[in-house]
C-alpha cells in the first residue's frame, strides 16, 4: 500500500528540515509521496524536487495560503500549484513582506504586556524563510522569555492570546482564485480550528475542491463528521501530519496520511483545472 504525508514544513517556512532533509526523512518513514506546504512559500520545492530525482519518492507541489475571515485566520492549502506561475510569486512576495510587518506589531504587543524581544531575534532564527508565530515562540525560549515555544502559544501569540495580531492580506476566496490560477486544488486545512461548519458550506460555493479530514489533532469522531460533510458538499478528502520537526516534536512525518488513491483524485482535480 502506498501513502502520502500531504501536508508538510520545511525551514523555507517555521519547520525545522531543510528541503533535502525532509526527502531523506520521508524515505525513511517509508512514504511513497509528501506534500511541502509552506506558509505562503514555495521556495522549498525546487531543492526539495531534484533532491528526490533519483529516489522513488514523489515530491507534490503545495502551499498553505494563510487567509483571514471575520477576525480568524483561516489555513488553505493549495496542491499540484505551478510553482513558477508569475502571479503567485509576485503576490507571494508581497504576502511574506506582511508577515515581516506583523512580527514587529506582535513584537510590540509583547512589549506592552513588559516582554521586551528584539524583533532581529526573530529574523535572524527565519534567516530567508517565511516567517511566523513559531519563529517568534523560538526567539522567545532563545531569550529565556518562555520556557518552551507551547508557553510562547499559550502565554502570548497563540490565537485567543494577549499578543497575536492579526492582519492577513487575502480573503480565502482570493486564496482559492489564486491556487486555482496556478493549477493548483485549494483545500480546507485542518478544519477543527475554524469551528463552524456553515463556513465550510460558504466556502465551498466560493470554489474550495477539498478537505483536510485526516490530521493529528481530528479524533475519529471529527474525522467520521468531516467525511460526511466532504461527501455531501462534493468535496475531495485529504490528509496530513503538520510535520514541522523538531518544532513540533510530538508530530512525526506521517503521522497522519492518505492512500495513493487520495493524491490521484487530486492530481485529476487539478489536471480538470488546467
Ligand atoms: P502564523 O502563520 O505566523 O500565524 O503561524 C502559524 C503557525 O504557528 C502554525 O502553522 C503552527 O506552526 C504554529 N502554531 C500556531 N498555534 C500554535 C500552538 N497553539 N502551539 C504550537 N504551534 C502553534
Ligand atoms: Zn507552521
Ligand atoms: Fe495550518
Ligand atoms: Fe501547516
Amino acid at each position: 500500500m502506498k501513502y502520502a504525508d500531504l501536508h508538510v514544513h520545511t525551514n523555507e517556512s517555521d519547520g525545522t528540515s531543510s528541503p533535502e532533509k525532509l526527502v531523506q526523512q520521508a524515505i525513511r518513514a517509508g512514504l511513497s509521496g509528501v506534500a511541502i506546504v509552506d506558509h505562503d512559500t514555495v521556495n522549498a520545492l525546487p531543492r526539495a524536487i531534484s533532491a528526490a530525482q533519483s529516489s522513488s519518492l514523489t515530491i507534490i507541489p503545495g502551499i498553505e495560503l494563510t487567509a483571514q475571515y471575520e477576525n480568524q485566520e483561516i489555513h488553505i492549502l493549495g496542491y499540484f500549484i505551478d510553482y513558477l506561475n508569475a502571479q503567485l510569486l509576485e503576490k507571494l512576495i508581497l504576502v511574506r513582506q506582511n508577515r515581516v510587518e506583523r512580527v514587529k506589531k506582535i513584537v510590540f504587543h509583547l512589549k506592552e504586556l513588559g516582554v521586551n524581544l528584539d524583533p532581529q531575534v526573530v529574523f535572524d532564527i527565519a534567516g530567508n524563510a517565511s516567517v511566523g508565530r513559531m519563529h517568534l515562540a523560538r526567539a522567545l525560549l532563545k531569550e529565556g522569555l518562555v520556557s518552551s515555544t507551547s508557553e510562547a502559544f499559550q502565554k502570548y501569540i497563540g490565537d485567543k492570546s494577549p499578543a497575536y495580531v492579526l492582519g492577513f492580506k487575502l480573503t480565502p476566496r482570493e486564496a482559492f482564485q489564486l491556487i486555482k490560477d496556478a493549477g493548483g486544488v485549494p483545500v480546507l486545512a485542518h478544519p477543527y480550528i475554524i469551528r463552524n461548519d456553515n463556513l465550510i458550506t460558504q466556502f465551498a460555493k466560493e470554489g474550495l475542491i477539498g478537505l483536510e479530514v485526516y490530521y493529528p489533532e481530528h479524533s475519529q469522531s471529527m474525522i467520521n463528521f468531516y467525511l460526511g460533510l466532504a461527501k455531501e458538499l462534493g468535496l475531495l478528502v485529504t490528509g496530513g501530519s503538520d510535520f514541522h520537526g523538531s518544532a513540533k516534536p510530538d508530530v512525526s512525518l506521517g503521522k497522519a496520511k492518505v492512500p495513493w488513491e487520495l493524491v490521484q483524485k487530486l492530481q485529476a482535480a487539478s489536471r480538470s483545472n488546467r
